[in-house]
């Protein structure tokens, strides 16, 4: 039922996280016009994974040009492929000059949401306590450290830790170091770290593809060129933009030519670039190229060819006091071991407890695997948004653009509540539900669904991912279809 009410209400809205989603929703609600809402971020810095992952070799595989904000270009980006600290200082410049950082309540996470009387009550990790009517969880998705089940693990006597932690007071020069896994992380790691320790052991359990990517370094004088010239500058992520497009249609679609064209990108760039026939052997997937999550790397098969390179493609039996041991018995003797084992990626804005209408518990509505209407919103979680929520087209194309699009439709919501129409939104529960089955029937046709492990799966093995197009994304986020909302 639509609310015939007209009374402006100025709505209280917290945002959970202050990552790149977080800093973009203050930005766009004060562009908005709204003035009361706060982010609590649980950490003393913004930046999200940028701040959070500093592992060597740190880069975002989405070029530079194109995960920037569409409001916010910046012409200094040093390369085609920006490194983390270069990300985390534009995120920083960009919270303080939109006046971010005054909205922001550091070392505050947020433990309990609850929906009583139609506003949400929370509590912070400091005891504060907040009602609001509005929260937007810019939670992140790749952001809970996922540590491999390996046995003795604890028991190992140099340094370990997750990549997402690195500890920067451990010395690697000299050392020997291994990394368990091969996904981008530990791709990235491996091109930076080994001619710089002792010895550099790659424990691998599944192969990756690996699309060959240029990263062009960009000089003084073509940044003066972006500085002074705009169009030059839209041209180079227009550019970046046509390539991520064709990625976001193959996807979808594993029988597609493009998805052929990546695949045989892949396969010539190992038949071309790893000499040893027995490397290149251990190199080569047996799934398709794009059903894990693509590696982009212009330097990783010249790193692992390094003398110092050792690829372990023995299964891990179990870590000792000294190493690595693998099934084949051997122990690989090691300094360091950096866990690269990646993400637990159904977390959302969990561990959080979010009560919705009635007490239900998000926990229990996404005992199975997390569901959101477009990615957006939850039946009976009123007024609660997410960005970069499940099943959303992580992966597809940068996440910027993706949540700019998800801020844009969550603030016509917002607006039906200023506007005084309504209190209280959230989707209809049979709405979601179609459209959370026609989703799981599409994400079968695509690439994710054709045959190997990884995060982008659920535990039925359905690709919990957008699996259409992008112009429809962007269609659909284009406006809200207020029918599909239960309004109070
Ligand atoms: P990931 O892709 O999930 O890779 C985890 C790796 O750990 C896999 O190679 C996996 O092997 C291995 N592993 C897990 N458990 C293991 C075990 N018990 N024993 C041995 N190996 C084990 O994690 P990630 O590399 O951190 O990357 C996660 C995602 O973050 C990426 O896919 C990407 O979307 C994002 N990312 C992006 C960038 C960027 O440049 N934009 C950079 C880094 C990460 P299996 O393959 O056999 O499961």
């Amino acid at each position: 039922m639509t609310s015939s009410a007209t009374t402006h209400h100025e709505p209280r809205i917290v945002i959970i996280g202050a990552g790149m989603a977080g800093i973009l929703t203050a930005i766009k609600l004060r562009e908005a016009g709204y003035r009361d809402y706060v982010i609590y971020e649980k950490t003393d810095r913004v930046g999200g994974t940028w701040r959070e992952n500093t592992y060597p070799g740190i880069a975002c595989d989405v070029p530079a040009h194109l995960y920037t904000y569409s409001f916010e270009p910046n012409p200094e980006w040093s390369h085609t492929f920006a490194e983390g600290p270069e990300i985390q200082r534009y995120f920083e410049t960009v919270a303080r000059k939109y006046d971010v950082l005054k909205h922001v309540r550091f070392n505050e996470g947020i433990p309990t949401c609850r929906f009583v009387d139609g506003r949400w009550h929370l509590e912070t990790s400091t005891g504060r306590k907040d009602v609001a009517d509005v929260v937007v969880a810019a939670t992140g998705v790749l952001h809970h450290p996922h540590i491999a089940d390996i046995p003795g693990l604890s028991s190992f006597k140099g340094a370990w830790f997750h990549s997402a932690r690195w500890d920067h007071s451990v010395p690697l020069e000299g050392k020997r170091v291994g990394v368990i896994g091969t996904g981008s992380t530990a791709i990235q790691i491996t091109s930076a770290l080994v001619d710089k320790v002792a010895r550099f052991e790659l424990f691998q359990r599944t192969a990756q593809w690996i699309m060959p990517i240029e990263n062009e370094t960009f000089t003084d004088a073509d940044k003066e060129e972006f500085r002074t010239n705009p169009a030059r500058l839209a041209a180079v992520k227009k550019e970046a933009d046509e390539y991520f497009q064709r990625f976001s249609s193959a996807v979808i679609d594993a029988e597609s030519q493009e998805m052929k064209d990546i695949e045989a990108a892949c396969l010539a760039n190992l038949e071309n670039n790893v000499k040893d026939p027995v490397l290149r052997e251990k190199l080569r997937p047996n799934y398709r190229a794009g059903c894990k999550r693509l590696i982009f790397s212009s330097d990783f098969y010249t790193a692992i060819q390094h003398p110092n390179a050792r690829l372990v493609t023995e299964g891990i039996e179990c870590v000792e006091p000294g190493g690595v041991r693998t099934k084949d018995g051997e122990l690989h003797a090691l300094d360091v071991l950096v866990v690269a084992t990646g993400f637990r990626a159904d977390s959302f804005i969990r561990p959080t407890t979010v009560l919705g209408r009635n007490g239900v518990n998000l926990d229990d509505v996404w005992s199975d695997h997390p569901v959101a209407y477009l990615s957006i919103s939850i039946p009976e979680f009123p007024n609660l948004f997410l960005l970069n929520g499940p099943n959303g087209p992580v992966g597809n194309f940068s996440l910027i653009q993706i949540a700019e699009h998800q801020v844009a439709y969550i603030l016509q919501l917002i607006e039906e509540i200023r506007a005084g129409r309504c209190r209280e939104i959230a989707p209809k529960r049979e709405v979601t539900r179609e459209f959370e089955a026609e989703r799981t029937v599409a994400a079968k046709k695509s690439i994710w669904s054709t045959g190997c492990k990884s995060w982008y799966l659920d535990k039925h093995g359905v690709p919990a991912s957008w699996p259409w197009s992008r112009d429809r994304f962007f269609e659909v986020m284009a406006k809200p279809e207020l029918d599909a909302y239960e309004r109070v």
